[in-house]
Parts: C-alpha cells; structure tokens; sequence
C-alpha cells in the first residue's frame, strides 16, 4: 500500500488503473488513499521503486493488450532496466504481478511480443516457446506466405541452433531462399 500512495502522488494515474494494476477493486485503492485503511502508514518516508514507476510509464493500456511503448528489442520483445539490469519487458511484468520467472519463459496468450498484461502471460519451458512457435507456424501455413510475426519466430528458432533453413522452409511452406533472406534480413528488414 506504500507503493501505492506514492504512486498516486506522482500524479498521471487513476484510481481505476491502481485498481487494475494491483488487482484490487477501486473502492479498495479509494479508501486506502483516502486513509481509511491502512492508517499506521507513514507515507512520507517510503521510498517509491523507481523500476516500478518507470515501467508503468511506458505501459499503455488498451481494452485488450497493454502495450510496452518504450525500447524494443531487434526480435519485437519489449526491453527495459529494472533491479540495475536489462531485461525482457514483459518478464518484469511477470515478475512484479506474479512472481519470479526463474528459469522459465514467459509467453503470451495473445501472441503480441509488446504486450505486458499479467493476465496475457503465462509461464513455459523453452521447449513450449518453441512449441507455441510452431504451432503458431503451422496454423498459417498454405494460407501464408511469412508475416512479420512469422520472420521473428523463425529468426528466433534458427538463432537457437539445431534446426536448418531446408527445415524451416518445409515447415513453413516456402522456399528455403525465402527463409534465407529472412533470417540475412535481406528480406522482412
Ligand atoms: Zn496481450
């Protein structure tokens, strides 16, 4: 609740997006702002997690995915500093609504690297990122030609090794060149 007061003080932000951050009803933010719960609190002496703050500054919010507006890595995931280190945006996210990742991939139900919503996210192995990957893949093969989702997924799979372009054009459904200017970025720069 700390948090909370001293982000409310720092101005730009509603009651409602308090709410929904911290998942919590609005009546809840309401009467804790107002000190009518959690009255021992001094918030004057707590210090604001900069991390925090600055994160959600670059969130922004919409009906559906809540996009990450600041620096972007070359493979779309959004890439931010927190804990003095960088890191994958939506990792951060993970990390302060849900807890640590560990060893984990975090992956998206909407399939928007941007996208940070907690309730977007769910935890996997490796092996299911990549699974996701594919099956992603095959779901638009025949109809498809490559999308830019498509390029970074396959970029991101030849990146880890073990797989070569004759594969990736098979199961994409292309020409092994067509995979080869994908991944030299001679193609979907
Ligand atoms: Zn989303």
């Amino acid at each position: 609740m700390i948090a909370l007061h001293n982000r409310y003080a720092l101005g730009g932000i509603t009651h409602r997006e308090l709410a929904d951050e911290y998942g919590v009803s609005q009546i809840t933010v309401q009467r804790a702002l107002n000190h009518q719960t959690w009255k021992h609190i001094q918030v004057q002496c707590a210090p604001v997690n900069s991390d925090l703050v600055r994160f959600w500054a670059k969130v922004s919010k919409t009906e559906n995915c809540w996009e990450w507006t600041g620096a972007l890595q070359r493979n779309g995931y959004g890439w931010f500093r927190y804990n003095g280190k960088m890191g994958k945006a939506h990792r951060y996210s993970h990390l302060i609504s849900k807890g640590d990742p560990g060893k984990l991939c975090v992956l998206h139900r909407c399939d928007n690297k941007r996208c940070v919503r907690p309730d977007h996210l769910f935890l996997g192995t490796v092996a299911d990122n990549n699974a996701d990957c594919i099956k992603k893949g095959r779901a638009v093969k025949g109809a498809a030609k490559l999308n830019e989702q498509i390029v970074a997924c396959i970029r991101e799979r030849f990146a880890k090794g073990g797989i070569t372009w004759q594969d990736l054009a098979n199961e994409y459904g292309v020409h092994v060149t067509t995979i080869q200017n994908a991944i030299s970025r001679r193609s979907w720069k």
